[in-house]
């Protein structure tokens, strides 16, 4: 691995690039985890590469969402571990959340390693492990399909970063509440989920916590006008103008 000068302009951006490729030579990540990070990239310079005021709506939201639920859960896949697992741990502690593995490309090896990763991280209880019973999500096929029964199964509010469309839409149809944070603000995740934090996880989860310490105190009926007051399409569009005036102002400067 090369040195990265911390003056380079996109400095940040080539850390966690050189972060998802030492995970992928170490078996953590499949390949084409990469590739969903190269796809995330391209949107998060579009996006000027910081955390646009709709994605902090949205963070509001859905925080606000995960502390009236009952059972809130944070789904993790391969990228979002390597990428945070600190704050999923510290986010799952305070909300109180379950927190489950729940990978697209499922095998035991990468299983084991995502919960090392978890547990290192200070997570007490994973569920989603190599050997766990699980039900099928309705909807879907083979190990994509896995719900663990105390976790995923019976939550009514779930936070997935980074979910496959097919998948986010099948959480959707089964009732349940889905926060999902996705730099395409396009993606069959963005548009199918309850609340969409078009923003990258490294700079949304530290925010969430931020957020869920101020909204701690508030009391429920306060948490529950800031849900019912979120327009999940509204809050898209938003973020789309923000994309369209950014490469307006490019092609008038
Ligand atoms: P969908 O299945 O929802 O239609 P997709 O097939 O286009 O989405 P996937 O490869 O399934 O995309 O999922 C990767 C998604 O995660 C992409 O939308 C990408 O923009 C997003 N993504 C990648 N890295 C990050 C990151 N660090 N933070 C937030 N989102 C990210
Ligand atoms: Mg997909």
């Amino acid at each position: 691995m090369h040195e990265i000068s911390p003056n380079h302009p996109r400095y940040q951006s080539l850390i966690l690039r050189e972060k998802m490729a030492k995970a992928y030579q170490e078996g953590i990540l499949a390949d084409t985890a990469l590739i969903a990070h190269g796809r995330g990239e391209a949107f998060d310079y579009i996006l000027g590469e910081k955390t646009n005021p709709p994605a902090i709506e949205a963070i509001k939201t859905g925080i606000s969402a995960m502390l009236l639920a009952e059972n809130p859960i944070i789904s993790v896949n391969g990228n979002t571990a390597v990428l945070s697992a600190e704050d999923i741990v510290d986010l799952a502690r305070l909300i109180p959340a379950a927190i489950e593995i729940n990978l697209f490309y499922r095998t035991p090896q990468r299983v084991e390693k995502i919960e090392r990763l978890l547990k290192e991280a200070g997570a007490k209880k994973v569920l989603g492990k190599e050997g766990d019973d699980y039900v099928p999500i309705p909807g879907l096929e083979g190990p994509r399909s896995r719900a663990h029964p105390e976790g995923i199964n019976r939550a009514d509010v779930v936070l997935v970063p980074l979910e496959d469309g097919d998948r986010a839409q099948s959480l959707v149809a089964s009732g349940k509440k889905v926060i999902t944070i996705d730099l395409n603000p396009l993606s069959r995740t963005a548009q199918t989920a309850s609340i969409t934090i078009v923003d990258n996880v490294v700079r949304a989860m530290p925010l969430m916590i931020k957020e869920l310490k101020k909204l701690k105190h508030c009391s429920r009926k306060q948490l529950t006008e800031i849900v019912n007051e979120y327009d999940n399409n509204k809050n898209i569009s938003k973020t789309l103008d923000i994309i369209y005036h950014h490469f307006k102002q490019d092609v008038q400067s």
